[in-house]
């Protein structure tokens, strides 16, 4: 969750310090298949140095919020969709998928002990995170045959006072984030090691966030750090809201999808579409594209105002905050806080 480094300019909290009480725990072995889970208070654990996990990298998470409704319940926003990609994340890493109905269950444990947490502060939030690692003490290069399932929390954002920076961004000509046959469809924890030192990089030029290229050819534009970006072409009811296909190299949000259908509903034509850099630098010139934003669960949508590659730079649109921007994060803020219709079903409350 690169995105962290969005909220990370934020004077006064850190994101992604402020947890909270509660911890879920289960653990799972061959012989029995996972354990109970139990909910617990929140503390350090206790680990062999062996353990295959930290070793050799065999650990997925996943991260979605709760959210405070206007009657003052909790709801969490569409959690079977991380039930199902921690279940894809961890079948690609060799490891036991944890059951839909115990992913749900847990989230809810922690929605309802933590909960009260969060103000009445529409931009305050309880981002979850559901971790799986491999627990087994062992050097021998191979699946482990024992794993820990844990759900944390912290209180998530209320630093930007409701106002939404735009970010610069460079693009990584150095490093790749993700390649074909790769993890990066996935969210396993090792893809984000990788990519901090370009992150670093970038914060070395001045830029807040990295631009994420394919690892082939160094052409076609991916993803924003650890989020999803998203293109706007033409304006007013004419715009059309793009963002890149998945290849099997991004990350499939679950942000993304949602705002794909946001815009649709919105009266918006929006889809699809594989885009150079040259074209983003090209089309921004003339005028074509107009906005350029990213979006994930932690930092919902966020403009972006520049971008950097190598000794060139451009503008996007006048690297302000654009019109479609605006009103596709406002229709997302609603949907969380439930304060707009919901024909999807996608608010899971939590009593
Ligand atoms: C988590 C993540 C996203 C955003 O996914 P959401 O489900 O919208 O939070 C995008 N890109 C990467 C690389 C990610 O890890």
């Amino acid at each position: 969750m690169i995105e962290t480094d969005t909220a990370a300019r934020a004077p006064h909290v850190e994101h992604g310090a402020q947890f909270t009480d509660s911890l879920v725990t289960a653990t799972w072995t061959p012989s029995v298949g996972w354990g109970p889970a139990g909910l617990g208070p929140l503390s350090h654990f206790a680990m062999h140095p062996g353990m295959i996990g930290l070793h050799y990298g065999q650990v997925v998470f996943e991260g979605l919020k709760a959210y405070r409704q206007a009657d003052g319940s909790m709801a969490v926003f569409r959690p079977r969709e991380n039930a199902r990609r921690f279940q894809r994340s961890a079948r690609r890493l060799a490891m036991p998928e944890v059951p839909e109905e115990m992913f749900l269950r847990a989230v809810e444990a922690v929605v309802a002990a933590d909960g009260r947490h969060v103000p009445d502060d529409p931009d305050v939030s309880l981002y979850l995170r559901p971790l799986l690692f491999a627990s087994e003490a062992n050097l021998m290069l191979r699946p482990a045959n024992e794993y820990t399932f844990m759900m944390m929390a912290f209180v998530a954002g209320g630093f930007f006072g409701g106002v939404v920076e735009p970010v610069r961004v460079w693009v990584s000509r150095s490093t790749a984030r993700a390649f074909p046959g790769g993890t990066g469809d996935v969210k396993c924890a090792a893809n984000y090691a990788g990519a901090f030192l370009a992150q670093r990089e970038a914060q070395m030029q001045g830029c807040h966030q990295v631009v994420w290229l394919d690892a082939g050819q160094r052409r076609w534009v991916e993803e924003l750090g650890g989020m999803n970006l998203f293109f706007v072409r033409g304006d007013g009811v004419d715009a059309e809201v793009l963002t890149p296909e998945l290849t099997g190299t991004l990350l499939p949000g679950v942000t993304r999808d949602t705002l794909l259908t946001l815009a649709s509903r919105l009266g918006y034509r929006a889809g699809t579409t594989r885009l150079t850099v040259e074209d983003w630098r090209r089309e921004c010139a003339a005028g074509v594209i107009t906005e350029v934003f990213a979006c994930g669960t932690a930092a919902v949508v966020t403009p972006v105002g520049s971008v950097r590659d190598g000794d060139t730079g451009w503008t996007v649109g006048d690297g302000q905050p654009g019109p479609v921007t605006r009103r596709l994060r406002q229709a997302l803020v609603d949907l969380h806080h439930g304060t707009a219709p919901d024909p999807d079903g996608w608010l899971h409350p939590v009593r």
